[in-house]
């Protein structure tokens, strides 16, 4: 009887009272039980959930969905860098004057002048035996970043910003498709001092694919200066390579050879990238980038004993 009347007793009853006496109903019939049982096989395939690692879950969970076949994406390990390179083997030339000599020259400045008719057999021969010239900055960022170099590079370094350096060594380094790192002085270039290089020329020398570096306002030893000596020298002869030519100079030259640790302290904190010497060696790394060892060429050389240098036989 009561099972009878329960649908008409159901529908007379307010609406919230009938919800609730539905939901006794579905609570105790056969729905109730499949709900429950499809509530417990989502606890049991889900079950080894960490909450240390998301996404580890997520993919377990959803791998006891899938058929064997079908990969989940990994995640793409971060590459290795490749290790830079420890040292570079790079001769460094250095050069001096490239003209003939004057009458009467003594022996030191006949020792620093290489004729016109030698250098060109000298860039004959790096030619032809398949040299590269490259400059300092190619050489620092092999060693910081590892960019390549060509093979059998060179750097050819002229010191003291001498004027034959516009007059025979550019037009020269052209015709062979070559290029030079010129060190050069500003006191001399300001004055326009007969036999040294103007602004105008480096500036010309600059956009003609040449490599305008310092060597001082002045050609002085600089060691046991003060601060604001070097700073003087150092900076003052950076600015000015950088104001008459648009290039900012990242390369010192020490003038003479001669320096300190003060010094080398002064180029780094002017943003100097490295510095040469007159000491001999052909090995440069980053442990020794600001006392990097070159090859002096003599004006006595013949193309055999340039080679021998060139070459370090
Ligand atoms: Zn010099």
């Amino acid at each position: 009887m009561a099972s009878e009347d329960t649908p008409d007793l159901i529908n007379r009853l307010p609406r919230s009272t009938s919800a609730a006496l539905f939901h006794l109903r579905f609570s105790t019939g056969p729905l109730y039980h499949a709900w429950t049982l499809l509530v417990v096989c989502c606890l049991v395939c889900f079950r080894p959930l960490r909450w240390d690692d998301p996404y580890q879950d997520r993919v377990e969970a959803w791998r006891r969905f899938l058929p064997a076949q079908v990969m989940l994406p990994t995640p793409t390990p971060t590459p290795t860098p490749l290790p830079l390179p420890e040292r570079a083997r790079v001769p460094i030339l250095m050069y001096h004057y490239v003209s003939e000599p004057p009458v009467g020259a003594d022996r030191i400045r006949l020792d620093l002048t290489v004729t016109p008719e030698n250098f060109r057999a000298q860039l004959r021969y790096l030619a032809d035996a398949g040299y590269h010239t490259i400059t300092l900055s190619d050489l620092y960022l092999y060693l910081t970043q590892g960019i390549p170099l060509p093979d059998k590079p060179v750097v050819l370094t002229f010191d003291d910003g001498y004027r034959d350096a516009y007059e025979v060594v550019f037009p020269m380094l052209q015709e062979y498709g070559f290029t030079g790192t010129f060190f050069v002085l500003a006191t001399p270039a300001h004055f326009e001092s007969p036999g040294y290089l103007t602004w105008a020329q480096m500036k010309e020398m600059a956009e003609g694919g040449m490599d305008i570096q310092a060597h001082g306002r002045d050609h002085v030893d600089l060691r046991g200066r003060s601060y604001d000596y070097l700073v003087y020298q150092i900076l003052g002869i950076q600015e000015a390579i950088y104001y008459h030519t648009g290039r900012l100079p990242r390369f010192f030259c020490y003038p003479s050879g001669r320096y300190d640790k003060d010094v080398i302290a002064v180029l780094k904190s002017a943003g100097y990238w490295g510095a040469v010497t007159t000491e001999w060696g052909y090995t440069h790394s980053l442990d020794n980038i600001f006392t990097m060892p070159r090859i002096r060429i003599r004006g006595s050389d013949t193309l055999a004993s340039f080679v021998r240098r060139l070459e370090g036989r």
